[in-house]
């Protein structure tokens, strides 16, 4: 237990907001049964609040997310945590501007990652969140699913991503296994879940209406991805 009464009140905060950001999962329709999870961390500590393994959507609380340190050991709780953990944890270490993960089976961003292909950023409604093409990973080798699987997922996420900045491509696709994204908090994570998702739909009717279609041109990412997100982003209201 935490002696410290802020701390204690920092993960009552962190718990709320990841038990939150799981059920949003839920209203916008992007899990069936138990499959998905979100995670969200508390940086100053250095914790992990995440959905305990499979426990329907309809007896999570708040209580019962579980408290992690970044090395995996349960600090609170008494339910095991989501068997994608390992895979939350490896992202966090690498990527220190993200505090939050989700990870879904969401049929269109499945469809790609099933088909080995990475989602070609082809309109404006992609170019609004996703810096480019959303990558897909390579397949897992035999080993790595052996051994140490979810560690290993996270692992080829991070070698997809290379040096790209992960708030500029937040979210990817596992090969033969489905969408893991991420944003600046477990509920900006849930947006980026949403929008990936959509994207994957749209990509997937325009390919079919149009086999020839390609990456929109750069010029046009550019404009809607930096109005948005760039140091000159002009987009929404001023604070
Ligand atoms: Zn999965």
């Amino acid at each position: 237990m935490l002696a410290d009464s802020a701390a204690a009140q920092r993960i009552i905060e962190l718990r709320e907001q990841v038990y939150l950001a799981n059920m949003a999962l839920q209203t916008h329709n992007l899990v069936t049964f138990t499959w998905g999870n979100v995670s969200g961390i508390d940086r100053e500590l250095g914790l992990v609040a995440i959905k305990p393994s499979g426990v329907e959507y309809a007896k999570l609380s708040p209580a019962n997310m579980v408290i992690l340190n970044l090395a995996g050991k349960v600090i609170e709780g008494d339910l095991k945590p989501s068997s994608d953990t390992s895979t939350h944890l490896v992202l966090y270490r690498s990527y220190e501007d993200i505090g939050g993960v989700v990870h879904t089976h969401s049929p269109f961003a499945c469809a790609w990652a099933q088909a080995g292909l990475s989602i070609p950023a082809l309109g404006t409604t992609h170019a609004d969140y996703f810096y480019g093409d959303i990558p897909c990973t390579r397949a897992l080798t035999e080993a790595e699913v052996a051994t140490n699987y979810e560690l290993n997922t996270g692992l080829v996420i991070e070698e997809t991503l290379g040096s790209t900045e992960p708030l500029s491509m937040p979210g990817i696709v596992v090969k033969e296994h489905g969408p893991f994204t991420w944003g600046t908090s477990p509920d900006n994570a849930v947006h980026n879940a949403v929008v990936l998702e959509e994207v994957a739909k749209m990509a997937l009717h325009t390919k079919q209406l149009n086999p020839q279609v390609t990456s929109l041109n750069q010029a046009l990412l550019d404009k809607h991805y930096l109005r948005k997100h760039g140091k000159d982003a002009y987009y929404g209201q001023e604070d």
